[in-house]
């Protein structure tokens, strides 16, 4: 499953324009054409970004904003505004209301792809287009390969998530229901335990690689992707 990216916006050619993009860049995009469609469609399942229009019939896209910064399933969803406006005020209002970026129309394709890119990183790293690669083991979010050195690494969906989401955040504890939130995503009701299959899952395709390890285990608190390698009790491998 890829990053989905959710576009409001009622003017058919510049919404078809950015789709195109995005698909080109990897994203998944979902069109809405009024505020009230998105809202349709945000029920249904949360997007990783909105790609936000100012200017909508009916409710205002700054409207919109402040209606979803309010509600507390969709208040952390990443937002860029488009707009035709260029003044300091709008911009400041559109800040304001908690838009986390802001793109003045007309742009270019590829100047909102890197905007994109940035708020994506910056606030779900797991979401953004970027390759992630740990001593050679790379994730792909494009094409979805994972692979070490020149050999591919098969997984499965869920497999593929879970390591691009711990590739992401190396080196912190994420306990088993905080994994559910961030992988699975919102909406999914699975037992904890689910969590633990998959982590064995990936283990084993992992296994080929000797970096399996990395997935480690801390007891009681959850699972951590570490490359640092553990270093023998009687210090004999310490490296300074
Ligand atoms: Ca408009």
């Amino acid at each position: 499953m890829s990053t989905k990216i959710l576009i409001v916006e009622d003017e058919a050619a510049i919404r078809e324009l950015i789709a195109y993009n995005l698909q080109q860049a990897g994203y998944e995009s979902i069109c809405a054409e009024d505020a009230e469609r998105a809202m349709a469609i945000i029920h249904d399942a949360l997007p990783d970004l909105i790609l936000l229009d100012w200017l909508l019939p009916n409710m205002t896209g700054i409207d919109f904003a402040r209606v979803l910064r309010r509600n507390e399933r969709t208040r952390l969803i990443p937002i860029i505004m488009l707009t035709a406006r260029t003044q300091e005020a709008d911009k400041v209002a559109g800040l304001e209301i908690g838009a986390d970026d802001y793109v003045t129309k007309p742009f270019s394709p590829r100047e909102l792809i890197a905007r994109i890119n940035a708020v994506l990183r910056r606030l779900i790293p797991e979401a953004s287009a970027q390759v992630v690669e740990i001593h050679g083991l790379r994730l792909d979010p494009v094409n979805h390969r994972v692979t070490d050195g020149s050999r591919e690494i098969a997984l499965g969906p869920i497999e593929y998530r879970l390591l691009h989401f711990m590739m992401s955040h190396t080196e912190r504890v994420y306990s088993r229901s905080q994994l559910l939130d961030r992988v699975w995503g919102d909406h999914v009701f699975v037992e904890e335990r689910t969590v633990d299959v998959h982590i064995r899952r990936l283990r084993k395709a992992l296994q080929w690689t000797g970096k399996d390890s990395w997935i480690q285990t801390v007891r009681g608190a959850g699972y951590r992707f570490s490359a640092v390698a553990v270093v023998p009790a009687n210090g004999s491998n310490k490296k300074s």
